[in-house]
């Protein structure tokens, strides 16, 4: 067994707190790496809050962080992708049983036997849970690393592994069934982390981009980013110019807010995926529905094979995510400021904190 130096939540209302925890020596289909940076998804600060409580109660200690990007630092006797030295990345997943018709359909994520990066039973028994990327090292089966495009900078490239596919697939999506693209207009609601990779790709798609946002101080950023237009979605009267006129609106919010308001804005047969997860159900106006045949969507994260189709995108395009890197010593003070929206548009940690 390896000592990895980590930060915990050791439960729901204590902040987080430096911890030593245990990684497996790596078998022959695994991947050792040092970890140089991870992003701060607000999927970590629900879990380490146990506000899943319902769907996917927290263990703790708890280790979150599934956007990991760092050096491969040791293989197992098997490995054939990867080599000492590569740069690599660790999404949401870190293992699935392959054989079932999920896994065979590159869609690991909705396996019944997959093994999400922290929080999930660890069938390898080195501890209760799985424990994420806040943290010196981990280890992971080969066939769940994926290798970054050398062009793009690393702090940068850590968010592109939870907030790049969970956007990138929904929209990639979409622009198969003929609602992103050149010529369709897509909404992107929510410019925190999801949202404002959400705006680049769907931008990069050829796509007439607006952003709805609740943060009048944000306008400008979501033109920067790539927005062709900025609704403040608090302001009924900019709502109301948008009327029956998307094709395509993906919903990146985090907590409690009114579906129907932006039901009203497809146009018919139009598209609202939701990628946000909040605490609480949110009420759905059916009659919305109907009048138009719109449709109401989930999408959640994407297999192995599809982030890695869009890491390569982002290498040809250039797009990573906006990031403030902040040391792990910060991570409680990023959390506060995560639940004031106020993030520029994600917070990427420097694991170099941790040696100190
Ligand atoms: P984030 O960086 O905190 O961004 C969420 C944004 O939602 C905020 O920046 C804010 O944007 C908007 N918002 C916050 N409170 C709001 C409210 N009360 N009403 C309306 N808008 C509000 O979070 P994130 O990391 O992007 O994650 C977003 C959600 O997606 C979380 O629930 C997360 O767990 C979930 N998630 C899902 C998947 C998946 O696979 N489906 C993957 C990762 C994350 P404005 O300031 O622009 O209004
Ligand atoms: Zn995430």
């Amino acid at each position: 067994m390896i000592q990895a130096k980590a930060y915990a939540a050791p439960a729901a209302d204590a902040p987080l707190v430096p911890v030593v925890i245990p990684r497996r020596e790596p078998t022959a289909r695994d991947v050792r790496i040092e970890i140089l940076f991870c992003g701060v998804c607000h999927s970590d600060l629900h879990t380490a809050r146990n506000e899943w409580s319902g769907v996917w109660p927290t263990v703790y200690p708890c280790v979150p962080g599934h956007e990991i990007v760092g050096r491969v630092t040791g293989i197992g006797a098997s490995v054939t992708k990867h080599k000492v030295g590569d740069l690599v990345g660790v999404g949401c997943l870190v293992d699935s049983d392959h054989e079932c018709p999920q896994c065979r359909a590159d869609k690991e994520q909705f396996c019944s036997n997959a093994t999400f990066t922290y929080n999930a039973p660890d069938k390898h028994g080195t501890a209760p849970v799985t424990y994420g990327g806040y943290s010196e090292s981990i280890v992971v089966d080969e066939r769940f690393v994926l290798r970054i495009p050398s062009n793009l900078d690393l702090a940068g490239v850590a968010p592109l592994l939870c907030a790049g596919i969970t956007t990138y697939s929904p929209l990639h999506r979409g622009q198969k069934e003929g609602l992103v693209g050149p010529g369709k207009k897509v909404g992107i609601v929510g410019l925190g982390g999801l949202g404002h990779m959400g705006v680049k790709f769907a931008r990069a798609m050829g796509a007439h981009v607006v952003v709805f946002t609740t943060s009048e101080k944000k306008r400008t950023d979501a033109l920067r980013l790539g927005a062709h237009e900025v609704v403040v979605s608090r302001n009924p009267g900019e709502m109301e110019k948008h009327a029956g006129s998307f094709h395509f609106i993906l919903d990146c919010v985090a907590a409690e807010h009114d579906l129907n308001a932006y039901i009203q804005l497809l146009g018919v047969q139009g598209n609202l995926t939701l990628v946000g997860a909040p605490e609480k159900p949110l009420p759905l106006g059916v009659f919305g529905l109907l009048f138009g045949a719109k449709s109401v969507s989930g999408s959640l994260i994407g297999g192995i094979a599809e982030t890695q189709e869009m890491l390569d995108f982002c290498g040809k395009h250039g797009i990573t995510a906006d990031v403030e890197i902040i040391p792990i010593q910060k991570i409680n003070d990023a959390y506060e400021r995560m639940i004031r929206s106020d993030v520029k548009y994600r917070f990427s940690i420097d694991m170099a904190s941790l040696k100190g």
